[in-house]
């Protein structure tokens, strides 16, 4: 049984931060959130949510809404470079009939859904703000702000993401470590053939395309390279068509409609797995600032949605929220451990040129996240 709803300040206005926000208003308490950005404009294009995403915010009750804005998935198709069939996979659906096993969806439009939800649950959403020091009293923990006013609350929930600064506040000391890949993701209008997810195992690098709505789809395309760089924002257009060259088929139909730069975005691969404790007394780190795996698994919004309901869970369960936080770094820390380790293999396999044992390993470790939480 929980105790009287707690005071708390949750940092970073991402997937994990604002799902949490939504579950812990459901739980009754009071929530306030910083987001260190301006505005909450979203960078990224595409997202997939898999069966655990959906699962996890059918609790919140947001899953209907966010399929029908984005694009229902049952059926993976892995191709050769030239777009010929290798083997198709039926995906388990954890919704139950008549509901999509995953979803493809504008991350835009997720954020939007995930902030309105927030809001309309009662909690208070600040931009331009972030915090500058916690500092423990006992009973409850003090956060200074970046504009220096002060917030006395019973827990701060830490969601600012892989590169997290906060977590670096609480002494836990964890260092992204680059998988020796980059990603590319592009908008394009979806073709009609693109009713499932593709991959495309080239000669060197992967390629694929996803649905997020009925009008568009992303292309993403994974390179290997040992050490990571940056190219100019007005050539990205241009240098990710020149990359997906050596395929064919279908992805030389979609690569001549990646045409804009701004429409293109490339990011090195960082991976973080946080040891337990993931919390420093009433400061706990969720999402990726506590695991980040890498996107081939497609599943870090689903474990930072997760962690926002499994964290709720464990509030209501005891009124000692240190009790309720170890419970929640407990039980959570060996899914997470799953995802960013299988992640790293898949990153060795893609570059030791094994692409073709990626599907199994993918499909192991989607299995096993089919499980409850
Ligand atoms: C290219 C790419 C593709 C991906 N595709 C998928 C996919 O298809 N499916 C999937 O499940 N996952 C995918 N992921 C992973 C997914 O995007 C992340 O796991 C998810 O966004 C994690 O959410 P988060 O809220 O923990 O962190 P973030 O999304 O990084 O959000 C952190 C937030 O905190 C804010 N912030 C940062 N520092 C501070 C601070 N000091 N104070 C206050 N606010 C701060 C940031 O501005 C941001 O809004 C992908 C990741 C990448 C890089």
């Amino acid at each position: 049984m929980s105790a009287d709803p707690s005071r708390v300040l949750v940092v970073g206005g991402g997937i994990g931060g604002l799902t949490a926000a939504i579950a812990l208003r459901q739980g009754g308490h009071s929530v306030e959130l910083v987001e260190i950005r301006e505005d909450w404009a979203v960078t990224g294009w595409g997202l997939s949510l898999t069966g655990p995403a959906l699962r996890a915010l059918d609790t919140l009750g947001l899953a209907d809404r966010l399929i029908d804005l984005g694009y229902g998935i049952t059926t993976i198709a892995n191709c050769d470079s030239d777009g010929n069939l290798i083997a198709e996979v039926e995906l388990p659906g954890l919704l139950g009939p008549g509901r999509p096993a995953q979803a493809g969806i504008a991350r835009s439009e997720l954020t939007r859904v995930l902030r309105d939800s927030a809001a309309s649950h009662g909690a208070v959403l600040r931009t331009a703000l972030t915090v500058a020091q916690t500092v423990e009293n006992g009973t409850s923990v003090t956060a200074v702000l970046s504009d220096g006013t002060t917030r006395d609350v019973d827990l701060v929930v830490v969601a600012d993401g892989a590169g997290s600064k906060t977590r670096e506040l609480l002494g836990i000391d964890v260092t992204p470590a680059y998988t020796g890949q980059m990603v590319w993701r592009a908008v394009v209008p979806r073709p009609a053939w693109a009713d499932r997810l593709f991959t495309f195992f080239g000669p060197g690098d992967n390629a694929g395309l996803i649905p997020i709505s009925a009008a568009y789809a992303y292309c993403f395309l994974t390179e290997n390279l040992p050490t990571p760089d940056v190219l100019p924002d007005d050539e990205l257009a241009d240098r990710m068509r020149e990359r997906l060259r050596p395929f064919g088929g279908r992805v030389a139909e979609v690569r001549e409609s990646i045409r804009k730069p701004e429409d293109v975005v490339r990011r090195a691969v960082n991976t973080v797995l946080a040891e337990l404790p993931w919390n420093a007394g009433r400061v706990v780190l969720v999402g990726d600032a506590a695991h980040t795996p890498s996107p081939q698994l497609v599943s870090g919004a689903a474990l930072a949605v997760e962690d926002a309901v499994v964290l709720a869970e464990e509030l209501a369960r005891t009124p000692d929220v240190l009790e309720a936080l170890d419970a929640f770094g407990r039980r959570r820390h060996d899914r997470a451990a799953l995802v960013v380790e299988a992640s790293r293999r898949v990153a060795r396999l893609e570059q030791a040129g094994q692409q073709t044992e990626v599907p199994g390993l993918l499909g192991r470790t989607h299995g096993a996240l089919a499980a409850a939480i």
